[in-house]
């Protein structure tokens, strides 16, 4: 039977990688659904090849755009807003979604497509960080199917028990190895850092990946959210997990087990392995990936992570051990100040400083609602607003 799907981020780097592994299997996929925030022409010509049934962007203004953009009579439905949102994720005739939205604004699409029982293929990692219980209940009692797209968490999913149930000593398992390639500030010293470019921080060696996930790859904050993914995802502690930085990026994780044994994943960086992993699980299809040249490769290399120049990975899972809301304040001020970083307004070196601060202020609360989740996002997003008032002249450059 032909499995329906929903694009959520159509437009970005997930989202096109994702369409281009359904491209190579029409007769086994069919997209129900694309949505957007930006990049209207992407977005055309996406719909004008897999005709959905739904397009969705986010702003009403955009909506129109794109609606006029489109040949007159198109039959694909064109809707905006979160409600619109929602309806794509949650709708009877999807099988699956692909949560590939950045940021926090992917959770409210992610969480009713897991509470419709769906199998969502999850590429927006900073949802279940905010919400990590709520999410991972909300799957569960909708009889949701969780396949992590992060290339790390699919190498891990990969190489657990198939029957995994949560209880990493009852099944033999030791730890987690989540490799990190370092991004293109390996090696660099505190003083170098201050002098970083945006420009510079997205250029990752290895990935080729949307803005703000390439920033947190630069500042190890994307190896900070990986941490707290990985423990709710396959419920253990950060002290379960090692962090190995290999940077090479071709062990994509990897996991250790009691008797010595040390599984792993290997392949290109190119995250069609994983999307088509998901997409057919428990099947493998062609993802159009060439297969690894060991040969070419010739040398893998590992070290420990640089925690004292790097701080994002110890804040990440300093708020993973505290525990409720927190997460939620670590993700949005790292939203607030990845942007802030982009727009030239702080230094690169500046992020870790905006969110620890955010993290001090922060009064915990149990996560117990989506309410209190939401409540801790806004709250960090106004903290952090307020130490870049605090911290950058005028003319927006800081202080
Ligand atoms: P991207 O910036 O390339 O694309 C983001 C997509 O989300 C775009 O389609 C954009 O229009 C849409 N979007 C942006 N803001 C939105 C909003 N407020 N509401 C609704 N839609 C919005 O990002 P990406 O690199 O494709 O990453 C997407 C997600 O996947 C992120 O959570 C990232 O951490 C995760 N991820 C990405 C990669 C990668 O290789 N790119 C790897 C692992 C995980
Ligand atoms: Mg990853």
């Amino acid at each position: 039977m032909k499995q329906w799907l929903t694009v959520l981020g159509a437009t970005g780097s997930i989202g096109c990688s994702t369409l281009d592994v359904i491209r190579l299997h029409p007769e086994k996929f069919g997209v129900f659904a694309l949505s957007a925030a930006n990049n209207v022409d992407r977005l055309v010509e996406q719909i004008i090849e897999f005709e959905p049934r739904y397009a969705v962007m986010v702003e009403a203004p955009a909506a129109q755009e794109l609606q006029q953009q489109l040949p007159v009579g198109h039959p694909t439905e064109v809707l905006s807003g979160s409600s619109a949102l929602e309806m794509i994720s949650a709708h009877a005739e999807v099988h699956m979604v692909m949560a590939a939205i950045v940021g926090a604004a992917g959770l409210m699409p992610t969480l009713a497509a897991a509470k419709a029982g769906k199998r969502v293929l999850l590429a927006n990692k900073e949802s279940l960080v905010m919400a990590g219980p709520l999410f991972m209940q909300a799957i569960k009692e909708g009889g949701a199917t969780l396949l992590p797209i992060d290339s790390e968490h699919n190498a891990i999913f990969q190489s657990l028990p198939h029957d995994y149930k949560g209880n990493m000593a009852a099944q033999g398992i030791k730890k987690i190895l989540l490799t990190a390639s370092g991004g293109p500030f390996l090696g660099f010293s505190t003083a170098q850092l201050a002098q970083v470019t945006p420009a510079q921080a997205v250029a990752h060696p290895n990935w080729s990946m949307g803005q703000k996930i390439s920033v947190d790859s630069a500042t190890l904050m994307n190896k900070g959210l990986e941490l707290i993914e990985a423990c709710f995802l396959f419920n253990c502690t950060p002290d379960q997990v090692q962090v190995v930085v290999h940077k090479q990026s071709v062990i994509h994780s990897m996991v250790q087990y009691c008797d010595g044994s040390v599984l792993a994943q290997l392949g290109q960086p190119d995250m069609r392995t994983p999307i088509a992993y998901g997409l057919a699980w428990p099947e493998r299809i062609d993802a159009g990936v060439q297969s690894l040249d060991l040969f070419e490769i010739a040398n893998l290399s590992f070290e420990r992570p640089d925690e004292e120049t790097f701080p994002c990975l110890r804040l990440a899972s300093e708020a993973f051990k505290a525990g409720g809301t927190m997460p939620a304040v670590l993700n949005a001020a790292n939203e607030v100040a990845v942007a802030a970083f982009l727009q030239e307004q702080i230094r690169f070196s500046d992020i870790p400083l905006l969110i620890s601060a955010a993290m001090a202020e922060h009064h915990v609360q149990a996560a117990t609602s989506l309410q209190k989740v939401l409540a801790a996002d806004s709250w960090a997003r106004v903290q952090g607003q307020r130490w870049l008032d605090q911290h950058t002249s005028a003319t927006g450059t800081a202080l």
